[in-house]
């Protein structure tokens, strides 16, 4: 089955027999047992739930793993994930991450006695070097937010060889669609489901997706115990916008392509950050490992005065937190996502009140275009 028939037939609901082409939504947070020892399957909804069951199935299927587990938001399926270390274990992440993420590192995992490093993931001599006897973890976002640098991950795999160290993925801003970093060796696929998988701004979610049976089962524990479960209707919201999922990613790529083909040639914007243009230092590694460049674009302008312009000007684009939804949004990464890291670090990172960035949605290029020309006049 290709991706784009996969996301809409990928799982067959068997639990009904009314025909009804969409999956239903089982609002049960118990399920009676036919006897005792005898159970139908789902006996209590934090173990599991049809619906949620459903989706999990899913997003398994589109990334190829073997399991799947859906959580309230793309940060609890992280913090979850992040029980399966101990103190002293060492954890080495990318250096240009989600601020979310990077604040749970560096004030929940240190607290419980990890040890967090970070790393260019896109220099594998550097990453390399960050590798102790004591490292259990890479966990990578590629591209990087919001930078747009692009790791290989076929290549840390090759460097981590039969360590015994997790390579764990975060594949929200490519999506299962462009990239599939199980079949390029990772262990563990994190997402923000609230993001590109759900789709149109109006619902929240997470999801890990494993390689193997027994990472599943450990997870599928940590799942159960900890509770940060997708309830039953956001779970059938996430079904229901994964239907759309190829075209999306299709469209909003083509709007991408367009607007930072346009971006680069204003003469405010001093430089563009976007993984297909021709001069990305790592276009050959995109175009390897994905078959997309998604549609995530960082750009500077000339001064932050010209930065804030935009963001109070725009009229069709808006100025929101977020990305991966049907509406284009802009950030200020400096005062919303990344507002977490010390400013010292970000600048080194070149996120300084100059950057912005836009998650390119599915409205008429045209018109996105005219809309930044007239926020950046
Ligand atoms: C948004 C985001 C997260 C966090 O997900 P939430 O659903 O907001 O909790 C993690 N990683 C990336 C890359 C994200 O964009």
């Amino acid at each position: 089955m290709k991706k784009e028939t996969q996301c809409l037939h990928a799982v067959r609901d068997k639990t009904h027999t009314t025909g009804a082409v969409c999956n239903p939504v089982y609002l049960s947070a118990t399920f009676a047992r036919p006897a005792v020892g005898e159970s139908t399957g789902y006996d209590y909804a934090r173990l599991q739930n049809p619906t949620r069951e459903h989706v999990e199935k899913l997003i398994a299927a589109l990334e190829g793993g073997t399991d799947c587990l859906a959580f309230s938001s793309g940060m609890s399926a992280i913090a979850t994930m992040m029980e399966l270390f101990s103190p002293g274990d060492e954890i080495v992440a990318s250096d240009d991450l989600y601020g979310g993420s990077v604040r749970f590192f560096d004030v929940v995992s240190r607290k419980n006695g990890m040890i967090v490093s970070y790393a260019d993931t896109s220099d594998l001599p550097a990453l390399k070097a960050c590798l102790t006897d004591k490292t259990r973890a890479i966990f990578i976002e590629t591209p990087t937010n919001p930078m747009m640098k692009v790791c290989d991950i076929a290549a840390v795999k090759e460097l981590i060889g039969d360590r015994n160290i997790l390579l764990i993925v975060d594949n929200t801003f490519l999506t299962p669609y462009f990239c599939r970093p199980i079949e390029l060796g990772a262990d563990i696929v994190t997402h923000s489901g609230t993001k590109y998988l759900a789709g149109h701004n109006d619902t929240m979610a997470g999801f890990l997706i494993t390689a193997n049976v027994d990472l599943g089962e450990k997870l599928k524990f940590l799942h159960k115990t900890i509770g940060s479960m997708l309830s039953p209707f956001d779970s059938y919201m996430v079904t229901r916008g994964v239907k759309t999922l190829a075209i999306r990613m299709e469209k909003s790529q083509q709007n991408a392509v367009k607007i930072a083909a346009w971006l680069k040639a204003h003469p405010k914007v001093r430089k563009v950050y976007y993984t297909g243009l021709a001069e990305h230092p790592e276009l050959e590694i995109s175009k390897k490992q994905a078959s997309g460049f998604g549609a995530m674009i960082s750009f500077s302008v000339d001064s932050a005065q010209t930065a804030h312009n935009a963001l109070s000007r725009v009229k069709v684009i808006m100025f929101a937190e977020s990305l991966g939804g049907v509406e284009t949004l802009m950030t200020y990464p400096v005062t919303q996502t990344h507002s977490y890291i010390p400013e010292a670090e970000r600048l080194a990172r070149g996120i300084d009140d100059t950057l912005l960035r836009l998650s390119v949605g599915i409205e008429s290029a045209e018109d996105l275009i005219e809309d930044l020309e007239a926020a950046l006049a």
